[in-house]
C-alpha cells in the first residue's frame, strides 16, 4: 500500500477507546469516520465531534440495509447524529455480530464513506451533509431523506432553548 500512497502515514491506536481518549484522538483529526457497530461508541465520537466542530462520516450495515450519513459540524447549522438518534432515545441495537450482514454491503459503504470523507477534506462538490442515504441492498433501491438540525437535541442544540424545553430555562 505505502508503494501506491507513499504520502499515507498510518498511526495504529492498539488499545480500548474511552471517554477521554476519543476527546483527544478527535481534537487531533480533521475528519472523523464512525464505522462502528454499536451506539455508544456512535454517540461518543458524535460528543467528540461536536465539542470540537470536526466532520463526521458514518456509515451502519445491518443485514440487507445500510445508511450513510454526513454531520459536516463545522457548520453551526448542521445536524448531529443525535440529532437524528437521540441518546436517550428508544432504538434497538442489534449488531452484525449477531444479526449478520450482507457482506458486500460494508464494501459499498465503506467505500461511501472514504469518498465523501475526501470531498469534504478536499471541497469538492455536494456532501451528504444534511441528508441520509439509505440503501436496501435486497431491492437495490437507494433513497434519501433530509435531515434537520433539532433546535432541542441535547448534544448540539442551543443550551438556552434545551433548558427551555426542559423547563428550567432562565
Ligand atoms: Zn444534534
Amino acid at each position: 500500500m505505502l508503494s501506491i500512497n507513499p504520502d499515507v502515514n498510518i498511526v495504529g491506536v492498539d488499545r480500548r477507546i474511552d471517554a477521554q481518549s476519543v476527546e483527544n484522538l478527535v481534537a487531533q483529526a480533521d475528519i472523523v469516520l464512525d464505522c462502528s457497530d454499536n451506539f455508544p461508541t456512535r454517540h461518543a465520537l458524535n460528543r467528540a465531534c461536536v465539542r470540537r466542530r470536526k466532520p463526521l462520516v458514518a456509515g451502519a450495515a445491518i443485514r440487507f440495509d445500510a445508511q450513510l450519513m454526513v454531520f459536516d459540524l463545522r457548520r453551526a447549522d448542521a445536524p448531529c447524529y443525535a440529532c437524528l438518534f437521540p441518546e436517550d432515545g428508544e432504538v434497538e441495537e442489534v449488531q452484525c455480530s449477531v444479526m449478520g450482514v450482507f457482506a458486500p454491503l460494508t464494501a459499498v459503504i465503506g467505500a461511501m464513506q472514504a469518498g465523501e470523507a475526501i470531498k469534504l477534506l478536499a471541497g469538492i462538490g455536494e456532501s451528504l451533509s444534511g441528508r441520509l442515504l439509505i440503501l436496501d441492498a435486497k431491492s437495490a433501491q437507494w433513497r434519501s431523506v433530509r435531515v434537520k438540525k433539532d433546535p432541542s437535541c441535547k448534544i448540539c442544540g442551543s443550551p438556552l432553548l434545551r433548558r427551555a424545553n426542559n423547563g428550567a430555562g432562565p
